[in-house]
């Protein structure tokens, strides 16, 4: 079967959205992938199909209700083996291997969160893995799938053309992608670099890798350090 994304939501009309164009809208049209948006009100109860409440303990804003949104999850019948996510600032900071993981697996369930956020015991109960896409607060978690939903098409099998492969990309190795360079040979009096129209293979990898180096120890002192520290592990061996 091929790759799938379940999303719950209050707003299904936000989805595909833009993964409806360009390469991962071909994917799905072309059935490398599937997605299901599924509105959490569906599984409201009440007759003013309810799905949030006032927080318990005051403050401001309204929470997501447990019972309704493990109904909703309930509902989606998901195969044990698919994860089960929560968008969420708080979570776990989506990277490069854990979009990798994913797109090996079967595809996720993930929750959209709204309002302050959604009630703990929902959280605990249907063990939601919580993953955020950076250091922001955005209105809700669908954007924030779409973001998710999006780097794990790219990498599924038949999605990016042999040309676009993404092994030689930002964060495959730890390293910021090298700079791109493509015609004109001159543009506002600024040429392309001599080696990179030099021919010379080798002397071509060396200058990015050097490149992607510089980049990443100037910009990402964070991942450069972790880089550093994971070489010197390598040059010691285990034990
Ligand atoms: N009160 C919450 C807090 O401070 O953590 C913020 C809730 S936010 C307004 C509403 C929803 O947007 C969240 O439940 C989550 O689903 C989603 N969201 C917001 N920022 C996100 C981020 N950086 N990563 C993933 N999801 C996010």
């Amino acid at each position: 079967a091929p790759w799938r994304a379940t999303v719950l939501t209050l707003f299904p009309e936000m989805f595909p959205g833009p993964l409806g164009v360009s390469l991962a809208g071909r994917a799905l049209s072309a059935g490398l992938w599937s997605l299901e948006a599924r509105d959490i009100r569906a599984s409201a109860t009440d007759k003013h199909r309810s799905v949030d409440g006032t927080p318990a303990g005051g403050g401001p804003g309204m929470v997501l209700r447990a019972d309704v949104l493990a109904a909703s999850i309930d509902a989606a019948g998901i195969a044990p083996e698919r994860p089960r996510l929560l968008m969420s600032p708080r979570g776990r900071p989506l990277t490069q291997a854990m979009v990798r993981n994913l797109a090996d697996g079967p595809g996720p369930l993930i929750v959209c969160g709204r309002f302050e956020g959604i009630d703990q015991r929902v959280i605990d109960a249907r063990e939601l893995v919580e993953v955020s896409i950076g250091d922001y607060v955005l209105s809700g978690g669908e954007i924030a799938a779409l973001v998710l939903i999006d780097a794990c098409v790219r990498l599924l099998p038949g999605v990016m053309g042999k040309l676009e492969s993404g092994t030689d990309e930002s964060f495959s190795d730890d390293l910021l992608e090298y700079p791109q360079y493509t015609r004109p040979q001159l543009f506002e009096g600024r040429t392309i670099p001599d080696v990179l129209t030099s021919g010379d293979h080798a002397k071509v990898a060396a200058w990015r890798r050097a490149q992607a180096e510089a980049l990443t120890e100037a910009r990402r002192p964070d991942l450069w350090a972790e880089r550093r520290a994971r070489q010197d592990g390598e040059q010691k061996g285990p034990g």
